[in-house]
């Protein structure tokens, strides 16, 4: 089929050696009558006009006006063939809209439409590149979005449907629900690939919800660069806990695993970001190697208490009991 772009570009056959015209500069031509009344106006004012300037622009006015009619008579030609309500001459319709599918892809469609075969096609090719154009640049968003967040590059492919366990797959997509504020706990031992869950969630938390800032920090490391704040000029203490406390959904990940003497010092830093972010409901994805109660005894009891209340009794799970990835089946 005749694509929308190749229709308005179609050259009109003509007979003469003039320029061919396209479908779409035929368009906006007025009425063959029209045109024919204002050629003899301008023939007869030839006849009376006795200037030679004047007369030489007249005599362009008339050579404009008779390939102008040429071209409308052309016009009427195609006219005939058409249904009768048709004022498009097969194009479909009228006024361009560009939409981006994708660069460097583009389409062209019709703002307006006409009623007739041709038109009605066009408007349905319209009413579907349309909305496609918008979910495409908000995945481009989404996915912009994704590569800021901190997540290291070789696990940001990581999905719900890539993680190898099914069955908690499945737990965890109907976890999520209609709730923006939902939180949740993943522990087990090392390498039953929390953090590739933890990503997932994430992922399909972006999907639903489309929080305006997404943060991934492994817990330890930010720890050390809290601690490494008091040494050197340049990123306050504040600034990092405001990152972490504040943005749209944050993954802690492996928390509790960090080795710290004073971990009263410790406690105070993390409960500015999970009791900042209690408080303001806000959607946080945790991973560790040990259970809740146990986290308590790692991180504080208020820290502890804060996180328990924020992901509930339904959303911590527990990965013990599942293959251990870095191990040969
Ligand atoms: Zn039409």
């Amino acid at each position: 089929m005749e694509s929308l772009k190749d229709t308005m570009t179609r050259l009109v056959p003509m007979d003469e050696e003039h320029y061919q015209p396209s479908l779409l500069s035929l368009q906006g031509l007025p009425s063959s009558a029209a045109l024919s009344t204002l050629l003899s106006d301008l023939e007869q004012r030839i006849e009376h006009e006795e200037h030679w300037r004047r007369r030489s622009y007249l005599l362009a006015d008339v050579a404009l006006c008779e390939r102008r009619l040429t071209l409308a008579l052309q016009r009427d030609r195609i006219q005939a063939t058409r249904p009768a309500d048709c004022w498009c001459l097969g194009t479909g319709g009228r006024r361009i809209m560009t939409v981006d599918i994708g660069a460097p892809l583009s389409e062209v469609v019709w703002l307006e439409t006409c009623g007739c075969e041709d038109g009605q096609r066009e408007a349905i090719r319209r009413d579907t590149l349309i909305p496609e154009a918008r979910a495409k640049a908000n995945e481009v968003m989404r996915v912009g979005k994704w590569s800021h967040t901190g997540i290291p590059l070789r696990l940001q492919g990581c999905r719900l449907w890539t993680w190898p366990t099914a069955s908690k797959r499945l737990d965890g997509a109907e976890m999520l629900g209609a709730r923006q504020d939902w939180s949740v706990y993943i522990w087990g031992p090392t390498g039953r690939g929390k953090t590739g869950l933890a990503i997932g969630y994430a992922w399909e938390y972006l999907q639903r919800f489309a929080p305006p800032t997404i943060r991934f920090v492994d817990a330890p490391a930010l720890f050390a660069s809290l601690r490494a704040t008091y040494n050197r000029q340049g990123e306050s203490e504040d600034a990092i806990i405001n990152l972490y406390a504040r943005c749209g959904l944050l993954i802690l990940d492996d928390l509790g695993a960090e080795q710290v003497k004073d971990t009263t010092w410790l406690e105070d830093r993390l409960y500015q970001i999970v009791g900042h972010r209690h408080a303001n409901m806000l959607p946080t994805v945790i991973t560790s190697n040990v259970g809740l109660d146990e986290l308590a005894g790692r991180i504080g009891e208020r820290n502890g208490w804060r996180i328990a209340e924020m992901v509930g009794t339904g959303n911590v799970l527990n990965l013990t009991g599942c293959h251990n990835l870095r191990e040969e089946p």
